[in-house]
């Protein structure tokens, strides 16, 4: 698979395989799974929010939606952000509501031999963290500019959002083995045909 940014990887979660909608995200667990595939928990911190949702399922659901209703905004942004201003505005005003949340307090303290150390201390909800560098990935592909250069997926049975880093900006399929293949054989099969 062609590397691609978090956030649009995220958003490809949503998924549509056959017409039907499949959702990779059906659960907590799995989209800590899914943040432990993509290295933004290592395994230490991943077991340790397993543990957390089964002391706490309902703030493990919330968590879940807040992520979900998080990749529907980024999808917009990604479909339609280049071309609307307000769309950029409403989706800017989400990302802000993330990335105000307070994940830590990072502090100096002094230890009893009187050096000092410096200290992460985890605070505010755990949970709510979870999607903060996957928005993080977002705001960067703003800063850069990178927007007009993510697509959708020109197969229209095919909602994959991926980011053109050719250099004439004419890539049209999220993956040429896939959605361009079968374009390909599509335009074959018409021009056999007469
Ligand atoms: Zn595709």
């Amino acid at each position: 698979m062609e590397h691609e940014r978090l956030w649009l990887e995220f958003v490809n979660t949503d998924d549509i395989r056959r017409g039907e909608r499949v959702d990779s995200m059906r659960d907590f667990a799995a989209l800590v799974r899914w943040l432990e595939i993509h290295a933004v928990l290592d395994a230490e911190r991943a077991a340790g929010m397993r543990r957390r949702a089964e002391q706490q399922p309902a703030g493990a659901s919330a968590a879940l939606a807040d992520a979900r209703r998080i990749r529907a905004a980024l999808r917009t942004l990604a479909e339609r952000g280049a071309h609307e201003s307000r769309v950029r505005g409403e989706v800017l005003a989400e990302l802000n509501r993330v990335l105000g949340r307070s994940a830590g307090t990072r502090r100096v303290e002094a230890r009893d031999d009187e050096t000092f150390v410096r200290a992460f201390v985890p605070g505010g909800d755990a949970f709510a963290g979870l999607v903060i560098p996957i928005v993080e990935s977002a705001a960067d592909a703003l800063v850069l500019g990178e927007l007009a250069r993510v697509r959708r997926c020109a197969d229209p049975n095919c909602t994959h959002v991926f980011l053109d880093s050719t250099k004439n900006g004419r890539r049209r399929w999220c993956d040429m083995r896939t959605c361009g293949n079968r374009a390909k054989a599509a335009r074959h099969r018409t021009k056999v045909r007469g």
